[in-house]
């Protein structure tokens, strides 16, 4: 991938995070603890830092080595969890992937979510963004991007109604239902950065 593209967005995700981070907060004092937006923060803040170095990289040479990041620098289930994505991604992934290969890498990925989070689909987490991305990815046609984006949202809206089965927010249990996953809303909005950097 062509490192200024590559620069773009990284920058674009990381400043989402840093951006929403209040959001987040709010939404896991909600249901949770109160630090997804703490945790995403300084994730955000440690792939900042070394911008330049990721920027450089091959792309799964750059996924691998920003998920490790997260994995060692950020605390709470998330930071695993996205670090855990994104070191599937850069195992996946070739140096220049096409449609097919970024379908099948998060694939992959979301596979590999769920192991070590030993959770799966409906249980009102990440997962449940991740999981219907995914799914809309792999559907070729017109406004693919725009399309991905959408449903991304509306993954994280659609977490509203659900009861959380996993994370702090199941101990809540019925309680937990009414609210957004932070998880949930995280990914919407890490994907939307995405989409709207590829289509640029
Ligand atoms: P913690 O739950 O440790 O406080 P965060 O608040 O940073 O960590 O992240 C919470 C989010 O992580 C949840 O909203 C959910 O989306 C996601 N999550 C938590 N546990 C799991 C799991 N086992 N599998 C998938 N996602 C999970
Ligand atoms: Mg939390």
């Amino acid at each position: 991938m062509d490192p200024t593209l590559q620069r773009r967005l990284i920058e674009e995700v990381a400043n989402v995070v840093v951006n929403h981070a209040d959001e987040l907060t709010m939404l896991d004092q909600a249901i949770g603890d109160g630090d997804h937006g703490l945790n995403m923060r300084r994730g955000a803040m440690a792939i900042l830092e070394r911008l330049d170095d990721l920027a450089a990289k091959p792309l799964p040479d750059a996924l691998k080595a920003a998920g490790q990041t997260l994995v060692m620098k950020v605390g709470g289930a998330s930071g695993p969890l996205y670090g855990t994505l994104l070191i599937a991604l850069g195992k996946e992934l070739p140096v220049a992937p096409i449609h097919g290969d970024v379908v099948r890498a998060v694939g992959t990925a979301v596979e590999a979510v769920k192991k070590i989070g030993r959770s799966d689909l409906g249980q009102k987490t990440m997962l449940d963004v991740l999981g219907p991305v995914h799914e809309e990815l792999a559907l070729r046609g017109p406004e693919l991007l725009d399309r991905v984006r959408k449903r991304g949202a509306q993954a994280a809206d659609a977490t509203v109604p659900m009861k959380a089965i996993k994370g702090r927010a199941s101990f809540l249990g019925e309680r937990s239902i009414g609210h957004m996953d932070p998880g949930a809303r995280s990914a919407s909005l890490m994907i939307a950065a995405i989409c709207g950097v590829m289509e640029e």
